[in-house]
Parts: structure tokens; sequence; C-alpha cells
């Protein structure tokens, strides 16, 4: 009697031991891949970034190994980000262009990512208006995604929020950095919009013309990183760039932006904007990615009937190879937030826009042109496996 209960147990046990195996969307090759990822101890933080998020499908049904694997390492960290560029709104009309919309239920498929905080200081922000803004608000709060970068005034775009995990608050401030904005983007001391470093032309001593930050708005962004200093244990700040060449670290503008955001008190850069990859370094020893890439970018031609001009624009970006590679920077962290380990996870984006891991001549390409791109700056990428880890500088 005994030995039929334990072995009708063990029939079931197996069975649903088999059972969630095959529901599991990841194969054999890729569990393997993602146990080769440096594996934190249980003190330890894991810290996933990930870049643009113009995401309309569902991607939670998929049976791609490979994106299932990238969306488990994304929700097995402590703490994962993502640029939210996109509004998300089921009503009103378009003020400027509408490009990057998507229905609310959108923020189930990034709590089905795992994603805890998000910035919202981007360019399509205010493509629906104060009234977009406010639903996407909402929508994330009611999914407990927190959020930064835009409000009803420039003083609650700037505010940071915080996030906290195992006992270590991380703080982050979100900031568009781009010369000029579409009119109604940007937040005033009485209207809502997002947080933002504007550019003006500054001519040199050399006598050479280049666009540099505004003063005032470069003094605003170093006041919120110091206020966030005093609420956390580990400052981020999201920037999402429109500043110059897409994959070119211009010393007058984003290089002056990121390390003034340094020099007021953040850890770590997050840099974005460009969709495509660009180069790390660490100044001061503390980390600049300077764009980590597209996360997911569905640009969809049906939604530019009024706009034809902006169709055209995103037809010629659509069709760039660059844009289609990208990564995931997963990250280690001591208790107290010090960097002890930096994983760049090769991500490629299929034609429509969605995101998985890839491996092979695609990943070298990937891995091969963070290292050049990151080699002027100083910084060493390695390769490891199917993936690159870099070097941390050593910290006194
Ligand atoms: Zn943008």
């Amino acid at each position: 009697m005994k030995w039929s209960w334990m072995i009708c147990a063990a029939a079931v046990l197996s069975a649903s031991i088999v059972g969630a195996a095959e529901r599991s969307p990841l194969n054999k090759e890729w569990r393997g891949k993602v146990a080769e990822l440096g594996q934190p101890a249980a003190d330890e933080i894991v810290l996933t970034v990930a870049g643009d998020a113009i995401w309309l499908d569902k991607f939670s049904d998929s049976k791609d190994a490979r994106l299932q694997a990238l969306f488990e390492v994304m929700r097995a960290g402590d703490i994962s980000f993502i640029n939210f560029e996109m509004v998300t709104a089921n009503s009103g009309y378009p003020t400027i262009k509408e490009i990057a919309k998507s229905d609310p239920s959108i923020v189930k498929e990034f709590v089905w990512a795992g994603t805890d905080v998000v910035s919202l200081a981007n360019n399509h922000m205010m493509d629906f208006g104060s009234s977009g803004l406010e639903t996407t608000r909402r929508t994330l709060d009611d999914a407990g995604i927190k959020h930064s970068g835009a409000g009803v005034n420039l003083a609650e775009a700037f505010r940071p929020t915080v996030v906290e995990r195992k006992g270590l608050k991380m703080a982050l401030v979100s900031v568009m950095v781009s010369p000029t904005l579409t009119i109604g983007t940007g937040a005033g001391e009485n209207s809502p919009g997002v947080a933002w470093v504007r550019g003006t032309s500054v001519r040199k001593p050399d006598g050479t013309t280049v666009i540099a930050p505004w003063e005032s708005d470069l003094k605003a962004m170093e006041e919120a990183i110091r206020a966030a200093r005093k609420q956390a244990d580990l400052v981020a700040v999201s920037l999402h760039i429109h500043w110059g060449g897409l994959d070119v670290v211009d010393p007058d503008g984003k290089q002056v932006v990121a390390r003034a955001a340094v020099d007021a008190g953040a850890d770590i850069i997050l840099g974005h904007g460009p969709h495509v990859i660009n180069g790390i370094e660490f100044y001061k020893s503390k980390p600049i990615l300077y764009s980590i890439g597209n996360f997911a970018c569905q640009f969809k031609p049906e939604a530019y009937t009024f706009f034809p001009d902006t169709l055209k624009i995103v037809q010629r970006l659509s069709s760039d190879p660059k844009l289609f590679e990208s990564m995931i920077v997963r990250m280690v962290l001591s208790p107290k937030g010090e960097f002890r380990r930096m994983e760049l996870l090769p991500v490629e984006l299929t034609p429509d826009g969605i995101p998985h891991f890839v491996t092979g001549d695609k990943a070298d390409a990937i891995l091969a042109k963070v290292k050049t791109l990151s080699d002027p700056l100083g910084t060493k990428v390695n390769r490891n496996g199917w993936y690159s880890v870099v070097d941390l500088p050593l910290v006194p």
C-alpha cells in the first residue's frame, strides 16, 4: 500500500516536472546559456537595463526560446529598467505626431517582463498631450511600476523616483537631452511635460561653433541629482539623448551632460535615444552607458496617415540595420551599490522590432561594435562565451 502510494506520488512528481519543462519556453540550450551568467551572492543585487521601448505587440505568448531567455534574465534581476518611449492612451488626439501610442493594456507586458522602473523623459511622452501623459503615469502607477522624468510641471518632471531592493535604495532621475524639442514636450514651471536639457549654438575660442547644453538646464539637472543623492544609496540617471551623430560621443554635447551628471553625484548613466549602441565610458570610476540601443522598436506605418513627412523619416530609420542590433546590460552590485560585474548580452530585433538574445555571427558583430566604440573611451570589453564582460575600474 505504502509502496504503491510512493510510486504513485513519484509518477505525479515526475509528470509535474516533465510538465513544467514542457511548459517552460526555454529549451535546454538557452537554460544552459542563462546559467553561464555571473551568479550573484544572496546579498548582492542584480540590475538589468534596456534601452528604448516602443512596444506595441504582445510578446509574452511567444514560443521563441531566445526571446523568452531574454525576458527570463530581465525578470530574474532585482531591479529592471527600460526607457518607456511611448504613450499609453485609448482616447484623445495626437497633438504632435501619432507615432508611439499603445493601448494601456501593454503595461501588463512590462509587468510580465519584470520591469521595476522606467524613464518617461523622452520625445514621445507628450504625443497625446497632457491627457496621454496622465493616462501613462496612472497606468504605470496601477501596475506598480515606478517612473520619473515627466510630470505636471518641471519640478515634478525632475523629481527622482526610488526603488528599494534587499535594503538598497536606488533613485532614478530621468532627463531628455536634446538641443530642440517639439513645442509642448518640455515641462514648464506651470505646464506638463518632460525634464529637459536643451542646447544652443556656442562659438568656441578656436572659432568653431558647437551645440552646447544650456547652463540653467544643466543646473536644474544637477540639483535633481543632488536631491536624489540624499534619498538613496545608488543614483541612476537616465538620459534620453538626441544630440549629434547617432553613435558619436561628442565632447561638447552628450559627454558634457553625462559627466556633469556624474559630477553632481550620479553613480551610473543609463543613456538611450539614438536607437543604436554607443560606447561605454568610466568617468570618475562611474559607468556612462552612452546608448544601450533599442529594446523594442515597433513603428507602425498606419499610425502616420496624417503625417506623411514623419512616415518618410520612420521608413528611412527602420531600414537601417544598426537599429536592430542592441544589448541588455546586466550588472551585479554589492549590498552598498558598488559595481562588481557588468555583462553585455547581445540582442537582435526582428524586422517587427521584437527583441531576442542572439549568438553566432550577429552576436560577434554586436559585441565587437561595443568593444570598438568603448576602446577610444578607455574601456575594455572582453568576450566571455556568448556575451561580453566589461573591465571595471579599481575603486580605492
Ligand atoms: Zn527618442
